[in-house]
């Protein structure tokens, strides 16, 4: 069986993308963003939440199915063996993404809900007794708070949250006196979803190593929006969402150190994650395939890879440094164009996200009355209840942005949020 004459060319590769970065430009290979809404050209500023798919990974999952599906893993037949050098070719581009220095380090699960759980089980429940302590953050999203109360509930091991400051930023001398040699493990996002605020990671882990513990960063919000290295980190787990960064629903990485990997429990047992079963006992497959169970998602996991390719493409330092002049920008213009708006979240270190309430107007109506503008922003809590209660709001309205959005698209949302401010008062 040979798979050696297959279709790395007419695939599309890093290179096809490589080009100078213009948002007006690589807007145009977002198909979704080509249309009105509501009679007026769509706004999408729900990035946080879900991003829009590029043309190459539309394109890319359909040849796929169109030409080389197959399972992977266990056929010997050609489709079988192109699949699965597809499905481990995406591994590769993963493990490159992150500078990870083995793509076996490499999980393809979920998303990041799964990824936690998945560490909160196998790691979180097979080692935590009563007296060690589980450290989160107060920040954090929902997927990395309960995962983390589910597992110390269950082992008698305690959670202790660190405090964040009125700008949404991390109290870091709260954090080092939360820290003891009973801290087995701490996980914090890298960027909060809520507020923005990105999270003095390096430094977290450090402080974590230096008291034996492990630690997990949720990074949802920093893959698809700044470089990053695990192995700069040092972190011991690292998880992101496909979904979040260009690529389909259904698919989403958990990095581990091998070690970890190894002495951890599975989550999910099945097909695939075995090497022998009988009755009496089943021993293991070696990871990535011991946390793989079942037929996995296949073209998701091929349609990452081509979302990498093309975010690797544009290049993650071009994305952060033009993500940060739109977050200015914006930051600006809503404090000084848009009476009774309040920024929450304002740490000094931020990611492309505002949050914000409007003087009297419900969040809720905000986001209805400016979709009538075909603006697409996102109110509620964000999955985040404990940060709105740390501001005392029960929800806000938050606008994030991608590479493909422009300041144009920031001066819509200003004249938008006019014209809510008009019909609610
Ligand atoms: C979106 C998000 C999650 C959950 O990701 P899913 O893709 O829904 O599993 C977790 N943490 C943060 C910071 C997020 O933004």
């Amino acid at each position: 069986m040979t798979v050696e004459a297959m279709t790395e060319t007419d695939y599309p590769t890093s290179e096809s993308f490589s080009r100078a970065f213009d948002p007006e430009v690589v807007r145009r290979d977002f198909p979704v963003l080509q249309q009105q809404v509501h009679g007026k050209p769509l706004v999408y500023l729900d990035n946080a939440a879900t991003t829009q798919k590029p043309q190459a990974v539309i394109e890319g999952i359909r040849k796929f199915y169109a030409e080389d599906y197959g399972t992977v893993r266990r056929g010997v037949y050609e489709l079988s063996a192109r699949s699965t050098r597809m499905y481990e070719d995406a591994r590769e581009k993963v493990a490159s993404f992150l500078n990870a220095p083995n793509s076996q380090e490499v999980i393809f699960v979920r998303g990041t809900t799964e990824a936690i759980n998945l560490v909160a089980f196998g790691y979180g429940r097979a080692f935590l007794k009563p007296g060690d302590e589980v450290i989160i953050s107060a920040i954090e999203h929902h997927a990395n708070i309960v995962p983390w109360q589910l597992a110390c509930e269950a082992t008698g091991a305690t959670l202790k949250v660190i405090p964040c400051d009125d700008r949404g930023a991390l109290i870091m001398a709260e954090y080092e006196k939360l820290l003891s040699s009973n801290t087995q493990l701490v996980a914090v996002n890298h960027v909060s979803n809520a507020l923005g605020t990105v999270n003095p990671v390096k430094e977290i882990i450090d402080k974590a190593h230096a008291v034996g513990a492990v630690v997990l960063i949720d990074g949802a919000q920093s893959a698809p929006h700044m470089p990053v290295d695990v192995q700069a980190l040092g972190c011991d787990f690292y998880t992101f969402s496909g979904h979040k960064i260009y690529a389909p629903t259904g698919i989403g990485v958990l990095y581990g150190k091998m070690d970890l990997l190894e002495k951890m429990a599975p989550f999910q047992s099945g097909g695939e994650m075995i090497e022998t079963v009988t009755f009496e006992k089943t021993t293991f497959a070696k990871p990535p395939n011991k946390y793989e169970g079942g037929t996995p998602a296949i073209a998701q996991a091929i349609g990452l890879g081509y979302a990498l390719d093309y975010v690797t493409g544009i290049g993650l330092d071009a994305i952060a440094a033009y993500e940060q002049e739109l977050l200015e920008y914006a930051t600006q213009r809503l404090l000084h164009d848009v009476p009774g708006l309040t920024i929450i979240g304002t740490a000094p270190e931020k990611a492309g996200l505002i949050s914000f309430t409007l003087a009297d107007a419900h969040p809720l109506d905000i986001g209805t009355l400016i979709d009538h503008e075909g603006i697409a922003i996102r109110t509620g809590h964000h999955c985040a209840q404990p940060v709105m209660k740390r501001f005392n709001v029960p929800a806000t309205a938050r606008a994030s942005f991608a590479f493909y959005n422009t300041k144009e698209e920031v001066d819509k949302l200003v004249a938008g949020l006019h014209k809510v401010i008009e019909m609610v008062s």
